[in-house]
């Protein structure tokens, strides 16, 4: 019978008595981008968790968040009706799409909804919270105990194995030992979120820090690390610093072979913001991978060539954005690159 809603041309909603969601008809499906039927017989308020169906009135039109497993947490308009349909009672949300015209009215003149938007703000970061809680914690222990049994029974087991036995063993522990490494790049990505102070850095103490910090590998290379008159910003100086020792270690690690890494830093105060450059005499990048090098886990080379995860420019990126800037280079193949960013002189 509630296929009759089928026939209609909005995206509806049908729910029973107990507020669990009975019928969504297929317009409704393709309108929240929902794969299938998957969602009949679950709460309303799965989809819509800001509702308060106890003050629903018929014919009212109102706006509330919405969430399912692409889009997660978006603004939507409904209009609530009720209607009884074989002697059952049911609650019939029509859905209608958010446009920019109300939201600029929701963000403007609708004090109740700014609360609702902050609220999912909130709700949001400590989703993503608990997210990085379970990659750095849960997810790590698993993953300890399988690299060090693996590690075990390579060592204590050695004669009980063939080589092959022993290859295999071998192949776990490295397979685990990358799996962590994605792990804790995931992690480091996701505390980009986490609100820091923000402070006046003076940025060639922190060029120094930073070559301290990678003190083992610049010598390792010999690379020379040249800066002068960098200033001092109001940035998040651990975020900043990150972003540094990602740009750093990059050049130093994509050098040529047998040609000694050479790196300048420096700095251009423009109107708006600071232009920070880093020039290299490296490998060079491409122009078709300038914008794909970000992408989380996006390498170019083969993990037995340059080792790393993938993840370091994807949080370059990040932390470029959080303070209102941009990341991008400049490079040819074997000219060496030029990795550009900018940070807003005001930030908030
Ligand atoms: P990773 O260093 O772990 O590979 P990144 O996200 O830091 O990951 O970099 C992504 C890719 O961008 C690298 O694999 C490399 O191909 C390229 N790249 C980054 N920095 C440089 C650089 N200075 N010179 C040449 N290629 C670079």
């Amino acid at each position: 019978m509630l296929n009759f809603f089928d026939t209609i041309p909005i995206p509806t909603i049908v729910v029973n008595n107990e507020n669990k969601i009975v019928f969504i008809n297929q317009i409704g499906l393709q309108f929240l981008e929902l794969p299938n039927q998957d969602i009949v017989l679950k709460p309303v308020i799965y989809l819509f968790p800001e509702i308060e169906l106890g003050k629903l009135k018929n014919k009212e039109y109102f706006t509330t968040s919405y969430k399912n497993s692409i889009r997660v947490n978006n603004f939507i308009n409904i209009q609530f009706d009720s209607s009884t349909i074989q002697n059952i009672e049911y609650k019939l949300f029509y859905l209608k799409e958010f446009s920019s015209k109300d939201s600029q009215y929701f963000s403007i003149n609708n004090t109740d909804s700014i609360e609702l938007q902050n609220k999912l703000l909130i709700n949001q970061n400590k989703e993503l919270e608990q997210f990085t809680h379970i990659i750095s914690h849960d997810l790590q222990e698993p993953l300890i105990s399988l690299i060090g049994y693996s590690k075990l029974l390579e060592e204590e087991y050695q004669d009980k194995f063939d080589e092959e036995g022993k290859m295999f063993v071998q192949f776990i522990n490295k397979s685990a030992i990358r799996m962590q490494n994605l792990i804790s790049g995931l992690a480091q990505l996701s505390r980009i979120n986490k609100r820091e102070a923000i402070s006046l850095t003076d940025i060639s103490i922190l060029i120094k820090e930073v070559k301290d910090d990678l003190s083992h590998k610049i010598n390792k290379y010999n690379a020379i690390i040249t800066y002068e008159n960098l200033p001092s910003i109001n940035c998040y100086p651990t975020y900043i610093r990150l972003l540094f020792q990602n740009l750093i270690s990059n050049s130093i690690k994509f050098s040529k072979k047998r040609i000694q890494p050479k790196i300048q830093i420096s700095c251009f105060e423009r109107e708006i913001d600071w232009l920070f450059q880093i020039k290299d005499n490296g490998i060079g990048i491409d122009s078709r991978h300038f914008d794909t090098i970000y992408i989380p886990f996006k390498r170019l080379h083969n993990r037995n060539e340059y080792s790393g995860t993938g993840i370091g420019l994807a949080v370059c990126k990040k932390i470029a954005e959080k303070h209102q800037g941009d990341i991008w280079v400049e490079s040819q193949p074997k000219q060496g690159s030029k990795f550009c960013f900018s940070v807003k002189r005001t930030i908030f």
